[in-house]
């Protein structure tokens, strides 16, 4: 089974792409004992899960993915984007920056709340990189709804009318921007 290194320990993630991934036996980077943390700097998500997936490939000798995701909001130019995690800074709590988003937008109605969530999951091998992308277009709700998930999980509604945090783990990942992502990456990898 060819072995390919995945640039988390985030067991969830590790689930949904074992999942998809079946054929490959997937190594977590403390699997490999691998302890570098490479810095997410770069301006896009393509850039920033690019490098990486090249960097843990590098270091660890043998293929590697790594993704990057983010939620854009239309009426923001696409912001927070690769700011997701970080744009109330490192100490801030969830909580507080969905809730940020939440004031940002809080006289904007119907359509102006528009948004999508992208991930973008690079696969290297040998020093060659292949991008795959997944998307899903939504909106930011009223108010958090829903206690399933994480991060931006109960602001974000689908078109359903749900947030994400109101579908079970099972029903978020059959139709999830990441889902999407890694099929789209699985189909690249086979048609090589
Ligand atoms: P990362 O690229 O997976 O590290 O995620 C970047 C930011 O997006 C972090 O703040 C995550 O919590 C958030 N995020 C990534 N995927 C999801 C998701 O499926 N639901 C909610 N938040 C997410």
């Amino acid at each position: 089974m060819k072995e390919i290194v995945i640039a988390t320990n985030n067991q969830g993630k590790l689930k949904e792409l074992k999942e998809i991934l079946a054929e490959y036996e997937l190594l977590t980077l403390n699997d490999v004992n691998c302890k570098i943390e490479v810095e997410e700097d770069q301006e896009t998500f393509e850039g920033n899960s690019k490098k990486k997936a090249k960097e843990i490939s590098k270091v660890t000798g043998k293929p590697a993915i790594a993704d990057d995701s983010g939620l854009c909001i239309e009426a923001f130019q696409g912001w927070p984007g690769v700011y997701t995690a970080r744009f109330l800074g490192e100490k801030a709590s969830q909580e507080e920056r969905n809730q940020a988003i939440l004031e940002k937008m809080k006289n904007l109605k119907g359509k102006q709340r528009k948004a999508k969530v992208v991930c973008v999951i690079t696969y290297c091998e040998n020093g060659k990189c292949i991008l795959a992308k997944g998307e899903i277009e939504g909106k930011i709700a009223i108010e958090p709804r829903g206690e399933n998930g994480f991060g931006f999980d109960s602001i974000f509604e689908l078109d359903n009318g749900k947030t994400y945090a109101q579908l079970s783990e099972r029903e978020k990942n059959t139709m999830s921007h990441r889902k999407r992502a890694i099929e789209n990456l699985k189909k690249q990898l086979t048609s090589q």
